[in-house]
């Protein structure tokens, strides 16, 4: 287990930004659970593309807006960056780099430095699709992660039925919770726990 304190944190580097939103996309896109609730991503196309469109413009405003033929392809990546990064929070490092590798294999990355500052390194060009870039983006930041072991800050919710995941910068590493709500949602079903095995003590 490596110390968080003895890494590197996160910088909001473009790199930094890219596994934000792989985050990000994943819990608004990947079907699994969250909240305590069954989680299915949208089922209109538009409205897939609207919610992918958002959360990338939101890190990146030079961002190749996804259209809506590749709603499908868009599912499928967010599905694919979810299970990777369930591994890294995992800390299955074995089983999370082949997938990384994966991804990058699918497409030629185009690396390159912005023309202008803030100086920052590229994956793709804007020649490549909306998808296309992403993927090899998000692939190559959460390599760079993974060998700078910055991947100790991917945690995902500790609460029942919830499988989202999120950064966790905290200096001690302790969060556990995506949202308030699964927090809440877990402090009651502790309490509800105390209370039945109090009760059959009594009884
Ligand atoms: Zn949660």
């Amino acid at each position: 287990m490596v110390l968080k304190g003895m890494m590197t944190r996160p910088s909001g580097s473009h790199r930094d930004q890219l596994v934000m939103a792989a985050i990000a996309l994943t819990n608004l896109l990947a079907p699994g659970y969250s909240n305590g609730v069954r989680f299915t991503p949208p089922a209109d196309p538009a409205e897939t593309v609207s919610t992918a469109n958002a959360v990338c413009e939101h890190f990146y405003r030079k961002q190749v807006p996804f259209t809506e033929d590749e709603a499908e392809r868009l599912l499928g990546l967010a599905g694919r960056l979810h299970e990777l990064l369930l591994d890294l929070a995992d800390d299955d490092l074995p089983t999370a780099v082949p997938k990384i590798n994966a991804l990058l294999a699918e497409f030629p990355a185009q690396l390159h430095l912005s023309s202008t500052p803030p100086w920052s390194l590229h994956y793709q060009d804007h020649s490549a699709s909306a998808v296309e870039g992403w993927q090899v983006g998000c692939g190559a930041a959460l390599a760079s992660w993974v060998s700078s072991g910055a991947t100790q800050y991917i945690s995902r919710c500790a609460a029942v039925r919830c499988d989202r995941v999120f950064f966790d910068d905290t200096r001690s590493g302790t969060r556990r919770f995506c949202s308030p709500r699964c927090q809440n949602r877990d402090k009651v079903r502790a309490y509800r726990l105390r209370q039945a095995i109090a009760n059959a003590n009594a009884n």
